[in-house]
């Protein structure tokens, strides 16, 4: 079995081929080491930053940037998502606030990503 991805580690954007046979991986295509150990993680565990918004009642926007403290599955980026998106929090807010303490359970922590202020009347 094998999968194709482009390595996003540096901007050469190198094609990345894994292949795993006999419960050997190999990474093929690329440029320099790097590619390797991100054509396996990719392969095995994909992991990305999550950056949404949650609601803010009486802030100077509708709604508060946030981001994750680590990296997180991929598989459970939607998950994480919905939760983010059921949230509501009240202005002011500091920037990283802990708005969801370990996120399903990822061992991410989702902060605010800035302050925002109460709107004035
Ligand atoms: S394999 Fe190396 S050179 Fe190619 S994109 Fe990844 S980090 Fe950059």
């Amino acid at each position: 079995m094998s999968k194709e991805f482009v390595c996003i580690v540096c901007p050469n954007s190198c094609r990345l081929t894994v292949s795993e046979k006999d419960d050997e991986i190999t990474v093929t295509g690329n440029d320099c080491k790097r590619g390797i150990d991100h054509g396996i993680s990719e392969y095995k565990n994909p992991l990305r930053m999550i950056t949404s918004t949650v609601a803010i009642l009486g802030g100077t926007l509708p709604r508060l940037p946030v981001i994750g403290t680590g990296e997180i599955p991929k598989t459970r980026m939607n998950d994480c998502l919905d939760e983010i998106y059921g949230v509501s929090v009240s202005a002011p807010i500091k920037r990283g606030e802990i708005i969801i303490q370990n996120i399903k359970d990822t061992g991410v922590d989702i902060v605010a990503s800035r302050s925002m202020n109460k709107k004035e009347r």
